[in-house]
């Protein structure tokens, strides 16, 4: 993935996307440096990640109504979370401690997205790469879009939906709430607005017109909990499924300022229950019909035997 140059000649390029667009196929060309170039004057439709893009390449996308799909941070995140898996494989550092410099990547690509967010015409899309590791913490990005690179929340919400859907040739499909379409519905706890990080607590979804999921009696009125856990910019609570009939074995329950763990799975007569720690973030997941306990849980993290 660190490759810079080109790997498809030109022509070959071209080719494709003019085969393509005679279809009316779409094509999308995951390109960085001068490859973004290559893939805009080929004809291509979307350009995905961007990395290195010139202000002359997300100008040039703009006008010819090329869609761009450039990631905020979770891609690399993912690498560096995943390194003892991607280490070895092909294209890849050799070894774990190899991922290091690709840290320096982080910047860079907050970087891209606040200069296509400058230029007001250009349809930004929102898109992960589909990495393996990364299924189950895509939102990650789109927080990363508002938190990382200073997108408005509202920006960040349209390119994960209506302008994705228009991208995919769908919008007469999904992407909105409107008579005809799909009933593809989700609510979150809160307004992601105010705050980002509520897209990280879904609480209904909606299918097709089918409920998959409906945790709206189980969202807790209080924000106190999330707001007390939060020394640092973004915990968040989640309330599943699940029974928690038992009072949770609170006393295992580390600190929310405790490092070095990447995840306690706390014990006890409660089943379920895990508090993870991630470099940015708490998550805090609770399973249960459990207000009450969330009370009794909020007072005990008040409790300074629980502080670091
Ligand atoms: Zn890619």
């Amino acid at each position: 993935m660190r490759q810079t140059a080109q790997t498809i000649p030109q022509a070959v390029l071209k080719a494709a996307c003019d085969e393509a667009r005679k279809l009316g196929l779409r094509t999308l060309v995951h390109a960085n440096y001068d490859a973004v170039h290559g893939a805009i004057t080929a004809g291509c439709t979307q350009v995905e990640h961007g990395l290195g893009a010139t202000e002359a390449d997300l100008r040039a996308m703009a006008e010819k109504g090329i869609y761009f799909d450039p990631q905020a941070g979770q891609l690399i995140q993912n690498y560096l979370d995943n390194r003892a898996r991607y280490a070895g494989t092909p294209f890849f550092p050799k070894t774990p401690q190899e991922f290091e410099p690709m840290k320096e990547l982080l910047p860079i690509t907050h970087g891209v997205v606040q200069r296509a967010h400058k230029i007001s015409s250009l349809k930004i899309v929102f898109g992960t790469d589909a990495l393996a590791g990364m299924h189950g913490h895509n939102v990650e990005d789109l927080f990363n879009r508002v938190v990382e690179c200073g997108i408005a929340p509202m920006d960040a919400l349209v390119s994960a939906n209506s302008l994705a859907a228009e991208a995919m040739k769908m919008d007469d499909q999904i992407g909105a709430l409107a008579p005809g379409l799909e009933a593809d519905i989700i609510a979150l706890d809160g307004d992601p607005l105010k705050d980002i990080t509520v897209v990280r607590r879904v609480a209904f979804v909606m299918k097709g017109g089918s409920v998959y999921k409906n945790e709206m009696h189980l969202v807790p009125r209080s924000r106190s909990l999330p707001k007390l856990l939060d020394d640092r910019r973004s915990c968040y609570l989640q309330v599943d499924r699940g029974g928690m009939a038992n009072r949770p074995s609170v006393a295992r329950l580390p600190s929310p300022y405790t490092r070095g763990a990447n995840s306690v799975r706390w014990r006890g007569d409660c089943q379920a229950g895990e508090y993870k720690l991630h470099p940015l973030e708490h998550h805090l997941t609770i399973s249960g019909r459990m207000l009450n306990e969330l009370r009794r849980l909020r007072g005990m993290l008040l409790d300074e035997s629980f502080a670091a």
